[in-house]
């Protein structure tokens, strides 16, 4: 079976899906950021891999495990579900060099600025490179996304379907969008 390539939305998680009160891991404390979910839903709707990439280096602190962040992610994709959106797939870097668990402490490839996460999600998911993006709240994500290959977005805060359209509309108008690499 042949599986059609499609171009994936690279969304980082705190701060752009749900509001950032730092080291957010507890179902209780997910809160979206305004339009996430239709942002997501619009995603699904245009044809687009959902794939959501976030540093968690509360792992690496000691403050909760990857099964801790496994079960938040569960429930995020619960609650997007009640709205009818979609995450296709999720990577997590629990690394940070100041780790305070040793098996965390590592300047690791996957840990945003660098790219190892979306390059992963390539080389295991059907993407077509051509027309994916990255939208996050931080320099280091754009900086990511960058490195990958692919146009990065700093979203400044506000309504993420708001921006999300932009985004997309931006994609359709400039056929070129995208190879500036
Ligand atoms: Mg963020």
């Amino acid at each position: 079976m042949t599986t059609a390539r499609r171009p994936a939305a690279f969304l980082d998680r705190d701060g752009v899906i749900n509001i950032d009160h730092g080291y957010v891991v507890r179902a209780e404390d997910l809160a979206f950021v305004e339009g996430a979910p239709a942002a997501i839903r619009r995603l699904n709707e245009a044809g687009y891999l959902v794939v959501v990439v976030t540093n968690q280096s509360g792992v690496a602190r000691g403050y909760f495990t990857e099964a801790d962040v496994g079960r938040f992610h569960d429930h995020l994709r619960a609650e997007l579900a009640a709205h009818g959106a979609r995450i296709d797939a999720i990577y997590t870097a629990p690394h940070h060099p100041e780790a305070t668990i040793a098996a965390y402490r590592a300047d690791h490839p996957d840990r945003k600025p660098r790219p190892g996460m979306l390059l992963k999600a390539f080389a295991e998911l059907p993407i077509e490179t051509r027309g994916s993006f990255l939208v996050g709240d931080k320099a280091s994500d754009v900086e990511a996304a960058r490195a990958a290959g692919i146009p990065g977005h700093l979203f400044p805060g506000g309504d993420l379907d708001a921006f999300i359209a932009g985004v997309l509309a931006l994609a359709t108008t400039n056929p070129v969008f995208g190879e500036d690499r």
